[in-house]
């Protein structure tokens, strides 16, 4: 499994882009930012999106890439999948023509740039070429984490969450797990924001890794650029070495 990370951060600034992750060259996880990491041909290879939750951070991406294939080719389309309350905010609250057009009907009904598919959580289902898993995880809105897995290599992706547990059981015991892409928003000191906000910091995840499969790296995303020297910090002071941040634009091959 290809694993190109677009967007390595829980927000924007400067170089840093929003959560997203294509893999395979055709399947987002997650949608913070697309465009202003890829060219167009790129853009038009994307078949698939899964999203952890409806937060901008996670879609933004989704309503530029709609624009990208509706103008550049015929028939190009991407199907979004997600848990049902994703989708119906998707739908009710970003793809409204108020806030950007409806392109479920763009260029037509029949021949739509955007398809929406309901997931079902706990299940494990067929997206493109993958095997996706969505498992509730603990945060402000509906969400969930995927367990992605190609056959042989599975990784799992946490979106936003604070503490947690349904995805650490249900990810025991994988075959073929290579990484755990874990979030961590907030340093230490904002721990009572993260409480509030359902998000990790370093200590949280010091926490965590016990819960977690053993022996398996684990890759963090979603740091708040305006935090990220400081939690970069605390999570080299992590007793284990298992922990490292993922670079953006970097491709992992698991
Ligand atoms: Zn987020
Ligand atoms: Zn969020």
């Amino acid at each position: 499994m290809k694993i190109r990370v677009l967007g390595a951060f829980g927000g924007e600034g400067l170089g840093h882009r929003p959560s997203a992750f294509l893999v395979n060259d055709r399947i987002l996880i997650d949608g913070g930012n697309v465009t202003g990491a890829l060219t167009i041909p790129q853009q038009l290879s994307i078949e698939h999106a899964i999203v952890s939750h409806a937060h901008l951070d996670h879609i933004a991406g989704l309503v530029y890439l709609t624009e990208t294939l509706a103008f550049c080719e015929v028939g190009a389309a991407v199907t979004i999948s997600s848990i049902d309350p994703v989708i119906n905010t998707l739908r009710a609250g970003v793809f409204n023509n108020a806030l950007w057009p409806d392109f479920s009907k763009i260029p037509h009904p029949d021949v739509p740039v955007v398809k929406y598919r309901t997931l079902v959580e706990d299940v494990e289902q067929r997206v493109g070429d993958l095997w996706v898993t969505p498992v509730p995880v603990s945060h402000t809105v509906p969400a969930t984490g995927f367990i992605v897995h190609d056959g042989s290599s599975g990784v799992i992706y946490s979106g936003d969450t604070g503490p947690t547990e349904a995805l650490w059981r249900t990810a025991r015991g994988l075959r073929g797990l290579r990484a755990i892409i874990l979030e961590c928003a907030f340093p230490n000191r904002l721990g009572p924001l993260a409480q509030v906000a359902k998000h990790m910091t370093p200590a949280l995840i010091q926490r965590e890794l016990d819960k977690l499969p053993p022996d398996i790296p684990v890759w963090i995303f979603h740091v708040k650029p305006q935090f990220h020297e400081e939690v970069s910090e605390e999570l080299a002071r992590l007793e284990s070495g298992r922990v490292s941040i993922l670079e953006q634009d970097k491709t992992y091959f698991i």
